[in-house]
């Protein structure tokens, strides 16, 4: 690790991750900080699926293509724009975690082709001039040519010139995306086009450039921007389609609810239903961006309510959710066997979401929600050579690969993939105000900075199958010794937890919480976490007698590839109400454990990251499973609850329960 370069960029990254100055400080000042660019390297799982990516994608991929429409201008109603600026930003977070000069040359060469469309008037933009900007009265997706990703578009340009401006300080760049706003604004403003009707699902698409647009103001510290963020949630409020989003999250309400339910009249995608997940996400991580730069406490209450909706409704067993791209009250029919399950944009967007609110609060409960999700669905979704991603990924069934139809030969979901994959490391490690805190424990090494201090921490890695202990050794501190904390996170599936410093006296702390240890620390300290867990038995959230399995952060899956019986039931054998297992070692799986049935047989499971990768019926996944023969299908009808055959096991009834009375009765909160 280059030393004298992670001094350099440590200083910077504490003035909000940024290695330029803001023009304007943010009211709010993150409880915990993103770790510092080239300061975390991962060797672990997730430190594996980050290589392949870079190996896969990041590095390797034909970036030319996504600058093609740009030069050419081909849109009328589709979505080509926002290729560029999702790969992009994605791939800056990959450079902040391995930069090198071939790479930063390659992103240098990307984004100056990209300035080369920018037209006199500022625009850089896919579409053509007749189609831009186009409106779409409906707000839905039924308007043939009036559908518009235009804005959209624009607002991933937009992040990626700013993102690029970030790290640089590159003037022209800021710029650019000075004059690429001022071009929309021209157009889209009050008194001129509705931000809501410009483009598809109730404005949640064109008004998310909320985000990009209130870091343009701290970057420039033009007001004009400042109150152009405001007019956009006024907008909310105001246009005729009134989507609504900041009084209908102020007011608590469900996500599932915020827009129509599902119709049954249609029939696949337009049958889904009109929360559209990754979109209405997007707007909210505008709104904390909002909170973040002006601290009025009613934007944070909306983010928090928001994800406390998809945390409680939504998020299904491998930490992420959507059928057919919608919010569907998911946590309650994540048995039904659809194939549309958890689209990677909506498993991206629910990341970086808790990544805002992990930084904006210090609430662990937010690392526990990532944690769920790149162990498990993120990792399920990409390939294991990182090329390409899944575009949906049942829980039970079979993986399928995201549809390249683009001239881009990028998808939205291959591209949100690495946007939210490379937060590992940021997360993995972060800053806190009097030391750092440690959110996961795969075997890594990290630089830690803080208030002016640094220190090296080197980590064995924990997989918590194989493994429970992960040691660290201190090292590297400023002067060989300084007083700071360091906290690390007790994960809420952890059953019981011990700490001890350099062999001494054991804590016990609990699961759930941060275990803050504030001391002198010294060159060569040792710190030793231990979280054990038994293999948990999930029960259906919406009651049927499904269940499912989990060891630590891994939701465990039956793959036809490893285990034969995998559409059979599986009674297990329970000692004081835990399933007995022994770890299982396999070529083509992460993790994989043996748990043993009442009839003397052992079933075999994997984590649900490493199931179904052969994205063919050859390694079907089974997440959900019965323990009776009666019952041993999921039952392959969308949008219902959990049903299978009407038989009655134990004490629950599994089927006979209506949509209407799941949504209304024993589950409600
Ligand atoms: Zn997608």
């Amino acid at each position: 690790m280059k030393t004298f370069k992670i001094f350099a960029l440590c200083w910077i990254a504490l003035l909000g991750q940024n290695l330029c100055a803001e023009a304007v400080k943010p009211a709010v000042e993150n409880a915990l900080e993103f770790s510092a660019p080239e300061s975390v390297k991962l060797d672990g799982i997730l430190g594996g699926a980050l290589d392949a990516a870079l190996r896969g994608d990041v590095l390797t991929s034909d970036i030319d293509m996504l600058i093609a429409p740009f030069r050419t201008r081909p849109e009328t109603r589709r979505w080509d724009c926002e290729f560029w600026g999702k790969w992009f930003t994605g791939a800056l977070l990959a450079y902040d975690y391995t930069p090198s000069f071939y790479f930063k040359k390659r992103l240098d060469k990307n984004i100056a082709e990209l300035l080369a469309t920018q037209d006199a008037e500022g625009s850089i933009t896919t579409y053509q001039k007749a189609h831009e900007f186009k409106l779409n009265p409906k707000g839905w997706l039924t308007e043939g040519d009036k559908n518009s990703w235009d804005l959209w578009g624009r607002k991933y340009t937009l992040l990626g010139l700013l993102d690029y401006y970030s790290r640089t300080g590159d003037a022209k760049v800021l710029e650019a995306a000075k004059r690429h706003t001022d071009y929309i604004m021209d157009h889209v403003g009050r008194g001129k086009k509705d931000i809501v009707q410009v483009g598809c699902w109730f404005g949640c698409a064109s008004t998310s450039i909320l985000e990009p647009i209130v870091l343009l103001y701290r970057a420039t510290g033009e007001k004009k921007y400042l109150d152009y963020a405001y007019w956009i949630v006024e907008s909310w409020e105001t246009s005729p389609i009134k989507p609504d989003l900041l009084n209908k999250a102020l007011k608590n309400m469900e996500v599932f609810d915020m827009f129509e339910h599902p119709d049954p009249k249609y029939q696949g995608y337009l049958g889904g239903g009109k929360s559209k997940a990754y979109e209405m996400g997007s707007c909210f991580e505008g709104l904390a961006e909002l909170y973040r730069t002006t601290g009025d406490e009613k934007f944070k209450t909306a983010v928090l309510n928001h994800a406390r909706s998809i945390r409680d409704t939504e998020i299904n067993v491998v930490g992420s959710g959507s059928i057919q791209e919608r919010w569907i009250n998911g946590k309650f029919v994540q048995t039904n066997g659809d194939a549309h399950w958890n689209e990677v944009c909506v498993t991206a967007t629910w990341i970086k979401l808790c990544g805002q609110l992990l930084r904006l609060t210090a609430d662990p409960q937010y690392a526990d929600h990532i944690e769920l999700s790149m162990y498990n669905g993120l990792l399920g979704q990409i390939t294991e050579n990182g090329e390409w991603w899944a575009g949906t990924t049942p829980l039970d069934g079979v993986r399928k690969f995201s549809p390249d139809t683009y001239c881009t030969k990028k998808t939205c979901c291959t591209t949100n993939g690495i946007r939210s994959l490379f937060l590992a490391p940021k997360i993995a490690y972060m800053a806190a105000r009097d030391g750092a805190a440690v959110n996961f424990y795969e075997k890594s090494s990290a630089r830690l900075c803080f208030g002016g201090k640094h220190a090296d921490i080197v980590c064995s890695g924990a997989d918590f199958i194989y493994n429970d202990t992960a040691n660290f050794e201190i090292s590297g501190i400023d002067g060989g010794a300084a007083k700071f904390a360091i906290y690390f996170r007790i994960p809420r599936w952890c059953e019981f937890a011990e700490i001890s410093v350099n062999g001494g006296e054991k804590i016990f702390p609990k699961s759930g919480e941060y275990c803050k240890i504030e001391r002198e620390w010294k060159d060569g300290d040792t710190v030793a976490v231990s979280l054990r867990s038994g293999i948990s038995v999930v029960k259906d959230p919406a009651g049927s007698d499904f269940i499912c399995l989990s060891k630590a952060m891994y939701t465990l899956a039956q793959d036809k590839r490893f285990e034969p019986d995998f559409a059979k039931p599986a009674r297990l054998k329970l000692e004081n109400g835990k399933p007995i297992w022994k770890p299982a070692r396999l070529k083509d799986a992460r993790v994989a454990v043996d748990v043993l049935l009442e009839n003397g047989k052992w079933r075999r499971f994997v984590d649900y990251g490493s199931a179904g990768k052969t994205f063919s019926a050859d390694s079907e996944i089974r997440t959900w499973f019965k323990q009776n023969a009666e019952c041993a299908k999921p039952a392959l009808h969308s949008l219902r609850p959990a049903q299978c055959c009407g038989h009655k096991a134990g004490n629950v009834a599994c089927g006979k329960r209506g949509f209407a009375k799941l949504r209304r009765g024993a589950f409600s909160r």
